[in-house]
């Protein structure tokens, strides 16, 4: 290895050809740019096609980008009012002319350009009349730009600061060229194997670096990009398996033996129905991976509905069998209060002691109950996030669930397994919805997963309808019937994030329409929203529950695990601001029970094409995986529920929803790597072992900058 070369890349930038300290800050400061090396990771976001030349005579389009072979024929400064003065130059080529002009700098340009001479001219078309100008023009005489002119020409994301001092896209690619010139194979030693490259064909990191920056062809350009994707995955997938093997080696778990009273009295006395294959399989899996020794991380996917409450409680029994405590953690109050009475009353007569947390009980109930946890008393604590809170001690917490996981941190979910100092706690997180696979490999590539793939029995298929506004009267109708078939109903607003007050009228309207067609005695209506007082709220959602009252109006705080089995038509009012997942979400509210359900979906006529699309799709299925994964189609991972502060979606080049195929294949690649050799003894693997202990050390004393 040549080591003088593979110092070069961390040269200072302030030493490169042309930068300089004043340049080096606002790099430092506008793109995190310290290095040689990490100016060339600041890639292109497209390319200027400068294989073709336009003939003046056909750049006739308003905002045209061309590029002509012309010589100047003129130059002159014309004087405007005041100081202005703008510089006009005549360019002309075998088939007509074209207009320069500059606003700026001109004098600069009235000086130096060469009138005679042939130039490259680039910029964008202006139609004045029959006058085509091209204002601030990028230029270079033909001569001398000969090899740049050949090739696709990258361009850069610039800030106003870079423009300013001089950094603009054209100058950084000078300064790229400046560092590639200087560097050759040994500056970017490989970091795959050989193996790897020759199987996918991928190039050398080499040329892909080069091929990035200045491809002389698409083949090229293609062929980089392309290694340089399958490098990105490849490594967070390496590093996220590396991970899970060295926390299943590091961080021993209590050992769940066996499976006690508690487990087999519920199972065989009280549980009130068979379990879906499924469900039997994935408690299979979890009791396996508790009986270990190793902590379990194991994250729990099924569709709306898919019993996912069951399995929790059996785990949980498990737990408490052998001795543990337990703490289920939901991220809305109306959740967890919901978990709590549904698992109270499950586990009523079983000698299980269950009790509630959350952020509004206080004084004595709060004090009680932490004093039950720490001297082992209870052993079920259900809640919400005030349950990582440091003042919750646990005597001995063995299994910790999250419900709706991806409104939790990595975080948050590390701060639980410090609740127990002896053995971290198994983990296990239910997702609220399915999450497409490409998305999960990425968030959640580190834990191991279960899918409940299978509804219980006798569900029969929600009716999805779309309905526009003027169809309502036949809507009231039909609600009345139902409610008449002794059926309860949800209506649904959206949350209008930007005013609070819209949405309170937006869902008071509503309220206000209904109850001329639904009065009591007859009828009764519940009414939550986001803004009502905690207490207020489970009351409503009480009386709901209870069948004291048939409609629940709602904003979308019932979004999330809400139980009433009886409930079997959802009404969603302006369908079209709501995201796919979350209308998936809300319909999973009903076709809970028995009866035939019913989803209709209320909008305008005015549609995005977006929100047909939305609409359509929940009209043709009820399939959670297939809803999630259209869903990251069309709005893509970074809106996605939860991606935004994870981080775990910033990459360079890749998307992961156009680029799942390299996502799939890497993912592959790391597996194997990682079950054949997972210490990189291989010589073959060199490269990647030093690779991924670069990068580590990196992430560290970045860590410690930041
Ligand atoms: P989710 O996976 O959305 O959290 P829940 O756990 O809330 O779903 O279960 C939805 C409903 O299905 C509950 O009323 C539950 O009692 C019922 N259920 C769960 N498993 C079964 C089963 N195997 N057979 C019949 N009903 C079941
Ligand atoms: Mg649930």
């Amino acid at each position: 290895m040549n080591q003088q070369n593979t110092n070069i890349l961390d040269t200072p930038i302030e030493f490169l050809k042309g930068v300089g300290p004043k340049k080096a800050e606002a790099l430092q400061k506008e793109l995190r740019v310290f290095t040689f090396r990490d100016l060339l990771f600041h890639f292109p976001f497209r390319y200027e096609d400068r294989t073709k030349f336009t003939l003046a005579k056909d750049a006739t389009q308003e905002g045209q980008v061309v590029q002509i072979k012309a010589t100047i024929i003129s130059v002159e400064v014309v004087k405007g009012k005041r100081r202005s003065s703008r510089t006009q130059a005549i360019a002309k080529d075998p088939s007509g002319f074209i207009n320069l002009v500059w606003f700026q700098g001109g004098k600069w340009i009235a000086d130096n350009l060469k009138t005679g001479h042939e130039y490259v001219i680039y910029g964008k078309v202006s139609l004045y009349g029959s006058r085509k100008t091209i204002a601030h023009p990028e230029l270079s005489l033909a001569n001398e730009s000969s090899t740049l002119n050949k090739t696709f020409i990258p361009v850069y994301h610039s800030t106003e600061k870079l423009d300013r001092m001089g950094l603009d896209s054209k100058a950084r690619r000078k300064l790229c060229k400046t560092i590639l010139d200087k560097i050759d194979e040994n500056a970017f030693l490989d970091n795959l194997s050989e193996t790897i490259k020759t199987k996918l064909k991928l190039c050398s990191r080499f040329q892909a670096m080069n091929w990035i920056h200045f491809p002389e062809s698409e083949e090229q350009r293609q062929s980089s990009i392309n290694r340089l994707k399958f490098e990105e995955l490849f490594f967070m997938q390496l590093r996220m398996l590396q991970n899970k093997e060295l926390r299943k080696k590091k961080l021993v778990g209590a050992v769940f033996e066996s499976v006690g009273d508690h487990f087999l009295n519920f199972y065989n006395n009280i549980l009130p129905f068979e379990l879906t294959g499924a469900q039997k399989r994935v408690i299979k899996e979890i009791r396996a991976d508790m009986g270990k020794g190793f902590q379990m991380n194991r994250l729990l996917q099924g569709d709306v509905g898919a019993g996912k409450t069951i399995v929790a409680i059996l785990s949980m029994l498990i737990a408490i069998d052998n001795g543990f405590q337990c703490c289920m953690m939901a991220p809305t109050q109306i959740l967890a209060q919901q978990h709590f009475t549904g698992i109270s009353e499950m586990l009523e007569g079983t000698g299980v002691k269950v009790s509630f947390l959350t952020g509004s009980i206080k004084s004595k109930k709060r004090r009680d109950t932490l004093e039950a946890l720490k001297d082992g008393t209870l052993d079920i604590i259900i809640g919400t996030h005030a349950l990582i809170e440091d003042k919750v001690v646990f005597q001995n917490l063995g299994l910790a669930i999250i419900d709706e996981q991806h409104r939790f941190g990595v975080v948050q979910r590390a701060k639980l397994w410090n609740k127990n100092k002896k053995v971290a706690p198994h983990v296990l997180v239910m997702t609220a919805t399915p999450i497409p696979r490409t998305l999960a490999m990425t968030l959640y590539g580190d834990l191991d997963v279960s899918i409940i793939d299978e509804l219980p029995p006798g569900r029969k298929d929600i009716v999805t309808l779309h309905r526009y506004d003027p169809h309502r009267p036949k809507l009231i109708q039909f609600m009345r019937e139902q409610i008449k078939l002794g059926r309860q109903i949800y209506v649904v607003y959206p949350l209008i994030e930007e005013s609070a007050k819209l949405d309170l009228a937006n869902l008071d309207q509503g309220y206000e329409y209904l109850r001329q067609y639904f009065m009591p005695p007859d009828f009764q209506i519940s009414v939550v929203h986001g803004r009502m007082k905690a207490k207020d709220k489970d009351f409503e959602m009480q009386r709901f529950v209870e069948g004291k009252t048939q409609i629940m109006v709602a904003t979308t705080v019932i979004e999330v695990g809400v139980n009433v089995p009886n409930a079997s038509v959802m009404v969603i009012e302006n369908t079209e601001r709501f995201g796919l997942s979350q209308l998936h979400q809300l319909r999973g509210r009903v076709g809970r029970g028995a009866e035939q359900s019913y989803c209709i979906l209320m909008s305008s006529y005015k549609l995005s094409k977006e929100g047909k699309e939305r609409i359509a799709t929940m009209v043709k299925t009820n399939n959670g995986f297939e809803i999630a994964e259209a869903d990251l189609r069309l709005r893509g991972p970074g809106d996605m529920m939860g991606t935004q502060q994870s981080g775990a979606l910033d990459f360079r080049l890749v998307n992961i929803v156009q680029d799942n195929k390299i996502l799939n294949v890497a993912r592959h690649i790391a597996e194997q790597i990682i079950e054949e050799d997972p210490y990189f003894q291989n010589p073959e693997n060199v490269n990647i072992n030093k690779y991924l202990a670069k990068v580590r050390l990196r992430d560290r004393n970045w860590g410690r900058i930041s």
